[in-house]
């Protein structure tokens, strides 16, 4: 184990528990470095500040884990740190019409790197730092014990893999053992909220499916009835589903992903057998592979009386939230002048770069140059499986707001 002490006048971050320590923090490793290990951490005058693992390969060195100076650190801490989140997730395992959540939040669940998110019978996991590629078999092992599932597959995060260094891969576990991916195997079918989906091996984006937005496609489909509704960035057509399942006169679904399109009218097959969704619910579905930005300026004036902007993450990383701000706020304003008057937008951001108020202030300008004002219905966020821990507020990176534009 290294001993690490941290710069005097740097040691305020990690006291109040924000788990991530740059390599410009620390003053010493003791002994010289001489590959990835657990560290305990202390401040200039040697007073314990927590345990953590210290990677110098890692564009965050050293993550922090526990603030507790009596943990043992180990493979056993990391199953216990397993255990711990999916515990508090056990209401979850028992919902009639939810079988797809996550069991494991990074950070916020003291995991750093791990997304976890159950699939019906299945676990996908998304990796995006060294930390959570070096301990894989140990959160699979442990998983499997508590879980069994049919498979566990986890992939590496396109996105982190050059910063930390990883490559990118695709990883699988049966019954605990890391074995080789079935060539044969099927796609994997899961409800949520009373909808069915069905999640290809390996190739979605993420892992497949994003299952942060649960409680705002609950809340969107509500204001759909009757609505004709343009989805941006519709992906495999969630908030789609839920707005023909609460009686959307019609729906415009425009991503720049026809593979996304395709599965998107796929799924609404799936529920028209099931019966989760009404009788000719396909026929009241357009789709368009476009570019969300060009469809939207291009639309019809007062079309829609209902939109969702749901775009990617626009804002990688802080010093990129000046030009995102400027995309969001297009999008934002463009969606506000076409809608009609009264017309409902729920709109959000993933970009853990930008914060609410950002996000709120975007939402004003975006206001005042459309010409509208603008009434908060709902402020959303990701679900309670996605907690944000308070001493990590890069937790809090979905964000939304269901609006209604007054002209
Ligand atoms: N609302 C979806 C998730 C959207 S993810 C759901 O709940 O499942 C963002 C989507 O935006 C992805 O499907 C991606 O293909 C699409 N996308 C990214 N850039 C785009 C662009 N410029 N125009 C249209 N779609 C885009």
């Amino acid at each position: 184990m290294y001993r690490i002490t941290i710069k005097e006048g740097k040691d305020k971050a990690p006291r109040r528990h924000h788990p991530w320590v740059f390599s410009g923090a620390m003053d010493s490793v003791e002994p010289s470095y001489t590959g990835p290990d657990w560290a305990e951490v202390v401040s200039k005058s040697g007073m314990f500040i927590a345990y953590g693992w210290y990677d110098e390969e890692s564009h965050i060195s050293l993550r922090l884990m526990s603030w507790n100076k009596k943990e043992k650190t180990g493979d056993d801490f990391i199953r216990k740190l397993v255990r711990e989140a999916v515990f508090r997730r056990k209401e979850f395992f028992s919902l009639p019409d939810t079988t797809a959540f996550r069991l494991i939040h990074g950070e916020a669940d003291f995991l750093p790197g791990f997304a976890c998110d159950a699939y019906g019978k299945e676990i996908r996991i998304l990796i995006s730092s060294r930390f959570a590629d070096t301990f894989l078999p140990v959160v699979a092992s442990e998983l499997t014990a508590m879980l069994n599932p049919s498979i566990i597959e986890a992939v590496t995060d396109r996105q982190f893999a050059g910063i930390e260094g990883l490559k990118e891969r695709v990883r699988h576990f049966r019954n605990g053992e890391e074995t080789k991916e079935d060539e044969n195997r099927e796609n994997v079918r899961f409800i949520e909220s009373g909808i069915w989906y069905e999640a290809a091996p390996g190739k979605g984006q993420k892992s497949g499916f994003y299952c942060d937005q649960r409680d705002n496609r609950v809340i969107t489909g509500h204001y759909a009835k009757g609505k004709t509704v343009l989805d941006l960035f519709s992906y495999t057509g969630s908030f789609t589903l839920h707005a023909l399942k609460n009686g959307a006169l019609s729906v415009d679904a425009v991503d720049s992903s026809e593979s996304a399109l395709r599965h998107l009218l796929y799924q609404i097959h799936l529920n028209e057998d099931k019966k989760t969704l009404p009788e000719g619910s396909r026929d009241r579905v357009s789709i368009t592979p476009s570019d969300a930005f060009d469809f939207i300026r291009a639309s019809e004036d007062g079309k829609y009386d209902m939109m969702i902007l749901d775009p990617p993450k626009l804002a990688k990383t802080k010093s990129a939230l000046e030009n995102a701000m400027k995309a969001y706020k297009d999008l934002n304003r463009v969606a506000m002048m076409k809608i009609r008057n009264g017309g409902i937008i729920a709109t959000y951001s993933c970009s853990g770069a930008m914060t609410r108020d950002d996000f709120r202030m975007m939402l004003g300008w975006a206001a005042t140059d459309a010409g509208c004002e603008i009434q908060i219905l709902h402020t959303l966020s990701a679900g309670e499986d996605h907690p944000v821990r308070l001493s990590f507020p890069e937790s809090e990176y979905l964000k939304g707001y269901l609006i209604r534009v007054l002209k």
